[in-house]
């Protein structure tokens, strides 16, 4: 195994600009490497990049398909060799709080985790693939629970950030003399997203590091006030920013947002295991662009089709929550930063009342 791999792994950390040196070598099953100066998010970039190497070279036939070796951080006065051995990630990048224990839990994270004061459920809104819906449910749904609850919307969704404008917020948030950011109000939300931090028109290249620190910027240093429910706007996939919510959040629930497709459904069942693995309840699914109703003759096309959902939330034993229609309606009510589920909003017929109704009846907060 070492002949063949070892060229395969270095060849992946240089052209992804890692030092070759972190490679200490293959010990038997396990590629070993050098844990020093490594945080938790440098582990998991060079972690993607030999699983994508390898992937790569198994596809090509350059190794066999059972070549699966373990990846190994070791720090170098480690001597014992234990695949069990706790790696801590780095001071300086990834304070742990104080008073709060850490524990090593699955892909490596360190679990540190401190409650937000003030917030009775942090829930996350996630989807593994893009464009399937997430930031229109996510809004909706805290429009919706904000009618009788205090309710606060953080778009975690660093790469495309899209709650300003799903609620017609625009400028930057205020700072308290007390360093605090302030949260912007729309639709009777509190919100806090990236949109408000970078310029619209440029895109967004943040580090793991930067965007772990940011987050918990957005967690312990915003002017939340008492909230009965912060919903979570998550990235789609299962990256940096999910992992910087295990570790340090306590997260009530996850609500999956797909389309009945497929290929957002493979996504999906990767975000369901991701959830499960991290000990964060999955409270159900949300199927959206479940069906189109054509205006001229009221056929319902089942566009993204239909079966694989109900297989997948069988499956799984996941609560359907709700089924969205694919509506202009949606798309220009986005648009336009005038949620479809505003209190004022009866031109459209759309169950976010009853999404809210479920999240609640899964977390009260009475
Ligand atoms: P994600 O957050 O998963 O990337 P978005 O919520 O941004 O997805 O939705 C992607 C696009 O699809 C947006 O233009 C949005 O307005 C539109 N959209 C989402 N859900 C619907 C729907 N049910 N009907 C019509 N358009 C929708």
């Amino acid at each position: 195994m070492e002949l063949h791999l070892t060229p395969i792994i270095t060849d992946a950390l240089v052209a992804a600009g890692q030092n070759p040196k972190c490679f200490v070598g293959m010990d038997g099953v396990r590629a070993v490497f050098d844990s020093q100066n490594l945080d938790l998010n440098g582990k998991l970039s060079i972690e993607r990049i030999v699983v994508g190497a390898l992937e790569k070279a198994r596809a090509e036939g350059r190794i066999p398909m059972d070549m699966q070796p373990v990846i190994y951080f070791r720090r170098p006065e480690n001597t014992t060799n234990s695949p069990t051995a706790p790696t801590a990630p780095a001071p300086s990048t990834r304070p742990v709080a104080t008073g709060v224990k850490a524990k090593t839990g699955p892909f490596g994270v360190r679990f540190a985790r401190r409650a937000i004061p003030g917030v009775k459920h942090v829930v996350l809104v996630a989807s593994g693939k893009g464009g399937v819906g997430k930031s229109t449910v996510s809004a909706n749904l805290a429009v919706a629970l904000a009618k009788n609850h205090n309710v606060g919307l953080l778009d975690a969704d660093i790469y495309g950030p899209s709650a300003q404008i799903l609620l017609g917020l625009s400028g930057s948030m205020p700072v308290t003399s007390g360093n605090k950011l302030v949260p912007l109000e729309g639709h009777g939300v509190k919100v806090v997203s990236f949109g408000f931090l970078t310029d619209p028109t440029q895109p967004v290249i943040w580090r793991g590091p930067m965007v772990s620190k940011a987050l918990e910027q957005f967690f312990y240093d915003v002017e939340w006030g008492e909230l009965d429910y912060l919903i979570v706007d998550m990235p789609p996939g299962t990256g940096d920013v999910q992992m910087t919510f295990a570790e340090r959040l306590p997260v009530a629930g996850a609500i999956l947002v797909t389309t009945p497709q497929d290929v957002a459904l493979v996504d999906a069942k990767k975000a369901f295991a991701m959830f499960e693995k991290l000990d964060v309840p999955v409270l159900g699914a949300v199927e959206n662009m479940a069906w189109f109703t054509c205006p001229e003759c009221g056929h319902e096309e089942h566009i993204f089709g239909r079966d694989a959902f109900q297989d997948f939330i069988k499956e799984r034993k996941l609560k359907l929550l709700a089924r969205i229609p694919l509506l202009k309606e949606i798309r220009v009510r986005s648009d336009e930063g005038m949620p479809a589920a505003r209190a004022d909003d009866a031109t459209t017929n759309l169950p976010w009342d009853a999404l809210a109704a479920s999240v609640h009846g899964a977390l009260p907060v009475d």
